[in-house]
């Protein structure tokens, strides 16, 4: 799709974005991996069905992408955490400070992998001083800020019902520890399914080439993916770190290539699921330019036949 048309599909999007009843899928960061870019906030997601609206991943920047997407925070009940690395999670402490700060009725339920419970105690740990001060009046009563989560660690096969929609999670492949090791069982990354009234949306995460999220996506309607471009991004390093040894270049792209998609795999991944329209986020393409998009989408379309679209920031489908 060329970038002018890019860009009229985005600001028809926006445009539809306040009258729409069906559950939509909104892209509030598409960028992927830990660089901060000036034109693409950190991954994070939002489902809305109706009046509830969960987020997909919490990126820094989330409360501001939520802002120009007008949710406000009540209207998000739930939050699903793909895996804990921090372009992921970083926005989860302005999440939750500025719900406590702005009493925000209700717990906010998250779910995520091993480890998401140490996660969210040590933030909530680190709103104790500002929590004790309140807003500095004194014999102000003071709220707990553990009441207003409900954390729920999950794993490959939980199912989660919220709202009117079932959620199903599977373990992906962005981490390799070998299956049954501590390791595994400590640390996971998980694609999810939302199966809501009348629409089905598979979300794979940071994930390589998957039979689980394949299998997990099977028949969905939309599916969200990720996306590397290897060259790209290993070219961004050599630009960075000049001297960095061959072994190391070696190491470095072996895990980009098998623990995040290249163009080709997403296509394979959409028609192993048969998926009916794909949705490109957590870009991982350093510097891209329109043709550069234009070239991933071919080689996506190389493989995929449906709609394809590489997502820009606050975009709804
Ligand atoms: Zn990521
Ligand atoms: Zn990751």
């Amino acid at each position: 799709m060329r970038i002018w048309t890019r860009m009229m599909v985005l600001a028809a999007a926006l445009a539809a974005a306040p009258v729409s009843a069906a559950p939509a899928f909104i892209t509030l960061g598409t960028m992927g991996g830990p660089i901060a870019d000036p034109h693409r906030s950190q991954p994070a997601n939002l489902i809305v069905d109706g009046s509830d609206a969960w987020l997909v991943d919490c990126g820094d920047g989330t409360v501001e992408q939520l802002a120009k997407a007008g949710i406000r925070l009540p209207q998000v009940k739930a939050l699903f955490l793909s895996h804990l690395h921090f372009d992921h999670t970083g926005g989860v402490a302005a999440l939750l400070g500025l719900r406590y700060q702005t009493n925000v009725p209700g717990r906010l339920a998250i779910y995520g992998p091993p480890g998401t419970r140490a996660m969210v105690d040590g933030l909530l740990a680190s709103m104790a001083p500002a929590a004790a001060a309140g807003y500095g009046l004194p014999g102000e009563p003071q709220a707990d800020p553990a009441a207003m989560v409900e954390v729920t660690e999950i794993a490959s096969g939980s199912v989660v019902r919220i709202g009117a929609a079932t959620v199903t999670a599977a373990q992906n492949s962005h981490y390799s520890f070998a299956p049954g090791s501590d390791a595994d069982r400590r640390f996971k990354s998980l694609a999810f399914r939302f199966d809501l009234p009348g629409r089905s949306i598979a979300y794979t995460g940071d994930t390589g080439p998957s039979a689980a999220v394949a299998a997990l996506a099977r028949g969905v309607d939309l599916l969200v993916s990720e996306l590397i471009d290897v060259d790209a991004t290993v070219a961004n390093v050599r630009r960075n770190t000049p001297d960095m040894p061959a072994p190391a270049i070696a190491a470095l792209t072996r895990h980009l290539s098998g623990h995040h998609l290249t163009a080709a795999q997403v296509g394979e991944l959409a028609v192993r699921a048969g998926a009916k329209q794909l949705v490109v986020t957590h870009l991982v393409a350093p510097g891209a330019t329109p043709a550069a998009l234009d070239a991933i989408e071919a080689q996506i379309a190389a493989a995929y036949k449906g709609s394809i679209v590489i997502a820009q920031d606050l975009q709804r489908f």
